[in-house]
């Protein structure tokens, strides 16, 4: 057993297993990769203080700080279950995939984030080659460019007048026949000049010359019209959905999208349970602020330790 085990290792379950570390406390780090999300994503402009970096130098860089201390790190793991200790200050057990266990008195949860994909085809094909799913992190690569954003929900409506401020033109594309954004953002959309909106429109197809996407294909399900736009960008915006599927039965509370709650220190409703990043209810998912809530969440599991001696 150790004091503090880390559950993911991408940005966030890193801060958190140095921080701890750092206070001395035994250590380990398990994750099904680490890296995390970092891993998928080309370029990084918007890390402070480093202009512009890669997904995996960045995801390397993580690897050598966490490997400055003495942290036992565990790669490809998948958690499976937890179960919580039975009394405060006590041992929480997680259970892997392999089967194996490993108990701690602090857990730290960073199991973050996957973009709900659309499924279509050219969809994996052209990721990162015109296909992005995080406005902020991508949409100043598309200035002065045609793109569609998919989903008319609030996310999609937000990042619809986010790159209308930054590219040529935005179409937005509804599969409902209504979006469901809240209506003072429906409003601003549609007072922005560069914007179309298609509702009742089944993406069915992104499409490209086989270096990047060159189109958006989708049928009008009034007339089942097939249409094509031709753009050079396309953010899908149907969801977010957090890595929490393994903790639904473990007393752990989590809202409705399955987001784990916790309080402005990263404390969830299990004493000694902590969690960070995009697997939480912070909102804005992004690197530095997963690492900032990772530190958060390492130093609130100090807090807890010096405080609670083990029964
Ligand atoms: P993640 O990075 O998702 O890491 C989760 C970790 O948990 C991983 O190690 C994973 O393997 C592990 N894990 C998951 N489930 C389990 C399990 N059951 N058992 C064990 N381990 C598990 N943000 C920016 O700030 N700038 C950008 O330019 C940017 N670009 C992006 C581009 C793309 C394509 C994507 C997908 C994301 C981008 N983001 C960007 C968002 C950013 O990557 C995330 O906000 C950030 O990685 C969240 O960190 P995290 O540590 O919370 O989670």
């Amino acid at each position: 057993p150790v004091e503090v085990l880390v559950v993911g290792g991408g940005p966030a379950g890193a801060s958190a297993a140095i921080y701890t570390a750092r206070k001395g406390f035994s250590t380990s780090i398990a994750a099904e990769r680490m890296g995390g999300q970092v891993m998928d994503t080309m370029g990084i402009e918007n890390f402070i203080s480093v202009p512009y970096t890669e997904g995996p130098k960045l995801a390397a860089a993580l690897e050598r700080h966490i490997a400055e201390y003495d942290i036992d790190v565990i790669n490809l793991q998948r958690a499976e279950r937890l179960i919580k200790a039975s009394e405060t200050g006590g041992y929480h057990e997680v259970v892997f995939e392999n089967g194996g266990t490993l108990k701690a008195r602090s857990l730290i949860l960073t199991t973050g984030a996957r973009w709900r994909q659309l499924g279509v085809p050219g969809e994996s094909e052209y990721a990162a080659k015109g296909v992005a799913y995080c406005p902020h992190c991508d949409g100043p690569l598309y200035k002065g460019k045609r793109v569609a954003v998919i989903g008319g929900g609030n996310s999609g409506v937000e990042a619809a007048i986010d790159l209308a401020n930054i590219v040529k033109h935005v179409t937005l594309v509804e599969f409902a026949d209504t979006l469901r954004a809240d209506e003072v953002l429906q409003k601003k959309l549609r007072s922005m000049k560069n914007v179309d909106i298609l509702t009742s429109a089944a993406t069915t197809e992104i499409t490209g010359d086989g270096e990047k996407v060159n189109g958006l294909r989708y049928k009008n399900r009034e007339t089942d019209e097939e249409q094509t736009v031709e753009l050079e960008g396309v953010f899908v915006q149907i969801g977010l959905v957090p890595n929490t599927e393994w903790l639904r039965d473990s007393g752990l509370n989590l809202t409705k999208f399955g987001e784990i709650e916790i309080d402005h220190k990263a404390a969830t409703n299990i004493p000694g349970i902590f969690a960070a990043g995009d697997c939480t209810t912070v909102p804005y998912k992004q690197i530095v602020i997963a690492m900032g809530e990772g530190s958060k969440a390492g130093l609130s599991a100090f807090d807890f330790l010096i405080r609670n001696e083990a029964p």
